[in-house]
């Protein structure tokens, strides 16, 4: 009854949103071929698709607050630190084996060698990002100074420039990526750097949540209040995503639309042909080969059924190109149609949404040694490792939004000498390979739900009977 009800409307909302990019797509190319459009009229196309990012942003904080810190409280501490070493063991195995593949494919397939991307034009500017900078950058974020700013501001760096900034890039040179350009606008004083969230500081809240739901978890009967006040806003945060995604399929209709509308450069693509079927074959096994491989063997259960409950988050990914902004849907359908603990997935996917992204490594690695073939720059045995380390810190250092892969970028080709002007290059086909490397990114953190709760299955058994025990002797 209830439940046959409940999947039947899921599967609604699944086909409807799958057949909704479908018409979104056939749209835009019909009214690219019928209708002229003025640069105004085409923001006012994609209306309803920036409702449904705003929507979706809108959640983000309750959700990753109430989340985070239930999550915590409802451990003991030592289980909370075993199952936050499970993940992060999973989180940066993945990575690797991502950014393996990677190098793997493109010294393989050799994009960069064949003269393929002759035509594109180098004039670049040069965005000023080290490895260093990216790593402090990870760490300051990690301590926000402010609790009520990091819900709202983007962080900057406290290094001051040396020598005056050669350049920055900005929205008239670079159109797509309105998003990023704050990330490698250059002020007089300081940098700002690609780890910030869409204005939310997500790095620095996951931290204080966690702390703050072990102190709460430890307090006993008086953090009890704060502990259910947290857990209905989860509850009441989590409705309002069951609302926000019945509307999900309109606007995912006119976002796409409204992004086919506006491209400009269509023929780019046949020119990085090679460099993107490196990068998309990359993902694809990363995807149906090497995640499953792992979840099969240690979860025992089929993974591609898991990929399949996972459906509707990949879709909204592949649409947003953002894992902070998916994070809602990750949510659902990890808890809903994988059955997943609450236990593990409150505190697996939010941290994962924000450092786990192996579709972001694997791109960055594919990126740096395309780039390397085209100037003809050889690589030696310890570049290779140095674009491993770096691409991995990189993907870390990338924050759940859209194309800020493309950011961290410049610190993977600063690290091996190659000019990391020519970030420039890849730029024009970063909106679509974003799309994949967040689909990429957000199957890898629920993989990751999936994998960390069987391997927590003793210490949540054990939890639920002490628990139990608790409720019937109170
Ligand atoms: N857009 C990606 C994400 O949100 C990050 C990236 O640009 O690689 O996961």
């Amino acid at each position: 009854g209830v439940n046959f009800k409940g999947l039947l409307k899921r599967n609604w909302l699944l086909i409807a949103t799958i057949l909704s990019v479908l018409l979104g797509i056939s749209l835009g190319f019909v009214v690219r071929e019928y209708a002229s459009f003025s640069q105004l009229d085409k923001q006012y196309f994609g209306f309803p698709g920036e409702i449904l990012m705003r929507m979706l942003k809108l959640v983000i904080l309750p959700l990753i607050i109430s989340s985070m810190i239930t999550g915590v409280a409802a451990l003991d501490s030592e289980v909370s630190g075993k199952i936050g070493l499970r993940a992060v063991i999973y989180y940066f195995s993945t990575t690797i084996i991502a950014v393996i593949l990677g190098i793997i494919l493109v010294m393989t397939i050799k994009p960069g060698v064949s003269q393929t991307a002759e035509h594109i034009d180098r004039s670049g500017t040069t965005p000023n990002v080290t490895t260093v900078d990216t790593l402090l950058d990870l760490l300051r974020n990690m301590f926000p100074e402010n609790l009520v700013q990091a819900c709202f501001q983007q962080y900057k760096t406290k290094r001051k420039e040396l020598e005056p900034p050669k350049v920055s890039v900005n929205t008239t040179t670079i159109p797509p990526l309105t998003t990023t350009v704050m990330a490698v606008n250059i002020t007089k004083d300081y940098k700002i750097i690609g780890t910030y969230s869409d204005g939310i500081n997500v790095l620095g809240l996951i931290v204080f949540c966690v702390a703050f739901g072990l102190v709460i978890g430890k307090m006993g009967e008086k953090g009890r209040i704060l502990l259910e006040f947290f857990d209905a806003l989860n509850e009441a945060t989590m409705k309002l995503v069951q609302i926000i995604m019945c509307y999900m399929p309109i606007g995912i209709l006119f976002l796409i639309a409204a992004k086919i509308i506006e491209v400009e450069d269509w023929e780019i693509f046949r020119k990085m042909g090679l460099y993107m079927v490196t990068v998309l074959s990359g993902l694809a096994i990363h995807a149906t080969i090497c995640l499953p491989l792992i979840f099969f063997v240690i979860v025992r259960k089929n993974p591609y059924t898991f990929t399949l409950g996972m459906a509707q988050a990949l879709v909204t990914a592949l649409m947003i190109s953002s894992s902070s902004a998916t994070l809602p849907v990750t949510f659902r359908c990890a808890e809903e149609n994988n059955r997943i603990d609450k236990r593990i997935t409150r505190f697996v996917l939010p941290v994962g949404a924000t450092i786990n992204m192996d579709g972001t490594a694997l791109y960055e690695a594919v990126a740096a040694i395309f780039i390397a073939q085209l100037n003809d720059f050889s690589l030696d045995v310890g570049q290779i490792v140095t674009i491993s380390i770096t691409a991995t810190v990189a993907s870390i250092g990338a924050a759940g939004v859209p194309n800020a892969g493309l950011v961290t970028m410049v610190i993977v080709l600063t690290a091996v000498g190659l000019p990391a002007s020519d970030v420039t290059l890849i730029v024009a086909v970063d909106w679509l390979l974003d799309r994949f490397r967040t689909m990429i990114n957000v199957l890898g953190d629920a993989y990751g739900a999936g994998i960390v709760q069987k391997l927590s299955k003793r210490e949540l058994e054990r939890m639920d009977l002490t628990s139990d025990v608790d409720v019937a002797n109170p």
